[in-house]
């Protein structure tokens, strides 16, 4: 693990009383993204996989690969860049205390501009 960021406590989106922690990781591997997300998925069914009482909970984790270091990927069972983190200011602010200057190379902005673009004052400049 290269980096971590500090966990940011985000409420929910719609009518759910849940709130969620979010937070982000810069990793080094040897896996391409595709061995990566599957390495992802075993550990989110880890997880989801914990009893809780008498019965099993619902999925507790969400693991997503944002960006990688190879430029983009894409298949039918994986995108990157994420396709929806430019939108996510709760993917774009712990990402960006870590990895500021890391650039999507899609739009050629760097998570700094793309968290800025997002979160600035006024929406349709
Ligand atoms: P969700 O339940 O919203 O986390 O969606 C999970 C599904 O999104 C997985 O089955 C993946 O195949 C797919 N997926 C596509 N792109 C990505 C990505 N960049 N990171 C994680 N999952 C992805």
């Amino acid at each position: 693990m290269e980096a971590v960021s500090r966990v940011i406590e985000t409420p929910p989106l719609g009518p759910s009383r849940r709130r969620y922690a979010n937070a982000a990781a810069v990793l080094e591997s040897s896996l391409d993204p595709p061995e990566l997300l599957d390495l992802l998925q075993d550990i989110e069914s880890a997880f989801g996989r914990i009893r809780r009482g008498a019965r099993w909970g619902a999925r507790v984790l969400d693991l997503d690969i944002v960006l990688w270091s190879g430029g983009a990927w894409a298949e039918p069972r994986l995108i990157v860049p994420h396709p929806q983190f430019r939108a996510r200011t709760f993917v774009l602010a712990p990402a960006t205390q870590i990895a500021s200057d890391w650039r999507d190379p899609i739009t050629g902005l760097t998570l700094a501009q793309l968290q800025a673009r997002l979160t600035r004052a006024d929406p349709l400049a």
